[in-house]
Parts: C-alpha cells; structure tokens; sequence
C-alpha cells in the first residue's frame, strides 16, 4: 500500500488541481489542507519538481520557494490554509 491510497483527493476531479491561469485553487488547497499524506505528497513534489499543479499543499511557486530555501513547508501551508480561509470568507459574504 502506497501513502497516494491515503490519498484526500482520490476522488476528486483532477482538473482541480490544474487550474487555469488567473483561477484561484481554492478547492485543490482545501482538499490538500485536510489530507492525511501532504507531507508525503510535498516529499514527492519537492523531489520531482513538477511544473505545474497543487501538489502537497502547494503550488508550483511554493516549491520553489522551498526548494530555494526562502519557505518552509510549515511556512507554506500556514499561509495557504490563511489564504484558502480567506478566499472563502470572500466568496460567501
Ligand atoms: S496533498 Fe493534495 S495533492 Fe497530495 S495527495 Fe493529498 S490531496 Fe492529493
């Protein structure tokens, strides 16, 4: 058994985690905040480097800025749960 079994996203549609240019990935940040193997899945990501997509609680950028050294992963998901919060605060009022 592998940790993607665990995975929060198994079920929800890929697309999501690909969003298009300008689209906020609210929906594929929520899942990855409440998955059981983010930090399997952003070892993953930190050591394939994909290009693109959420992946572990982060974007494309985030990685890089852990890659980079400027983030950590905690520092990374604090202000993406932050900001995932605040993107559905906006978009019931
Ligand atoms: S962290 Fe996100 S992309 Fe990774 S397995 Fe979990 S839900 Fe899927």
């Amino acid at each position: 058994m592998s940790w993607r079994d665990e995975a929060a996203c198994l079920d929800v549609d890929t697309d999501v985690f690909f969003p298009a240019k300008g689209d906020r990935p609210v929906e594929a940040l929520a899942v990855c905040a409440v998955c059981d193997v983010r930090a399997e899945c952003a070892s993953w990501a930190l050591e394939v480097r994909p290009q693109i997509g959420v992946f572990g609680g982060m974007l494309p950028r985030d990685r890089h800025h852990v890659v980079t050294g400027r983030l950590t992963v905690a520092q990374v998901w604090a202000m993406r749960d932050r900001q995932v919060e605040a993107w559905m605060m906006e978009a019931a009022s």
